[in-house]
C-alpha cells in the first residue's frame, strides 16, 4: 500500500477510460461531470488495485450509456459523473451513469464471478467480482443503486 492522492487517481482513470472508449468508437461522445472534493487528500491503498476498480466501473458506465444510445438513437445525451467526498473517517467515490440501468431481477447477481449480460466476447463477468474483492481486501465497501432504463450509481467507501 502507499499514500495515494484520490482525486488524481480518479482523474487519471477517467481519462484512460474515456480514451479507450473513443478508440473503440470514434463517434462516441458523452458529457463527463466531475465533482472532486479537494479536502479528500490521500489514502493508504494499493493504487493499481483501486485503479482497476475505477476502470471497471467507468468501462461499465460507458458501455451502459452506449447501449442506451444504440436503443434511443439521437434523442439521448449520455452522461457519466464521477465524484469524491470526504466523510468523517472515510472517502466516498461514486461513479454514476444515465445508461441502461440494471433490472431488479439481476442486481443481486452482478458482483458474482462470471455474471454478465453482455454478448460473448464483450464481457467476462469478472469486473465487479474482482472489484468487490479488492474493496473488501482494503476494508472498504462497494454498493450499487440502479433503475432499469434510467441509470446506475456505484459507490465505493474507503477508510483513511
Ligand atoms: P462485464 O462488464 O464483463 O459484464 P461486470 O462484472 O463488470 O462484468 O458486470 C456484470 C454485469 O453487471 C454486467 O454484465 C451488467 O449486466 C451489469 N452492470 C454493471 N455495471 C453496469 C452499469 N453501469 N449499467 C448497467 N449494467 C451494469
Ligand atoms: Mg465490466
Amino acid at each position: 500500500k502507499e499514500l495515494t492522492d484520490v482525486n488524481a487517481l480518479v482523474d487519471e482513470c477517467l481519462r484512460l477510460s474515456y480514451h479507450s472508449m473513443r478508440a473503440k468508437d470514434k463517434a462516441f461522445n458523452a458529457e463527463i461531470k466531475t465533482e472532486l472534493d479537494e479536502s479528500v487528500g490521500k489514502i493508504n491503498v494499493v493504487p493499481q488495485d483501486i485503479s482497476r476498480v475505477l476502470l471497471n466501473l467507468l468501462n461499465n458506465a460507458f458501455y451502459a450509456v452506449n447501449e442506451k444510445k444504440g436503443q434511443l438513437n439521437g434523442t439521448f445525451e449520455p452522461m457519466i459523473s464521477v465524484g469524491t467526498k470526504k466523510l468523517d473517517s472515510k472517502v466516498e467515490i461514486d461513479v454514476k451513469d444515465n445508461g441502461i440501468g440494471i433490472s431488479r431481477n439481476i442486481i443481486d447477481k452482478i458482483f458474482q464471478p462470471f455474471f454478465t449480460t453482455k454478448p460473448a466476447g464483450q464481457g467476462t463477468g469478472l469486473g465487479l467480482s474482482l472489484s468487490y474483492d479488492i474493496i473488501k481486501a482494503h476494508g472498504g465497501e462497494i454498493k450499487v443503486e440502479s433503475k432499469e432504463g434510467e441509470g446506475s450509481e456505484f459507490t465505493i467507501e474507503l477508510r483513511y
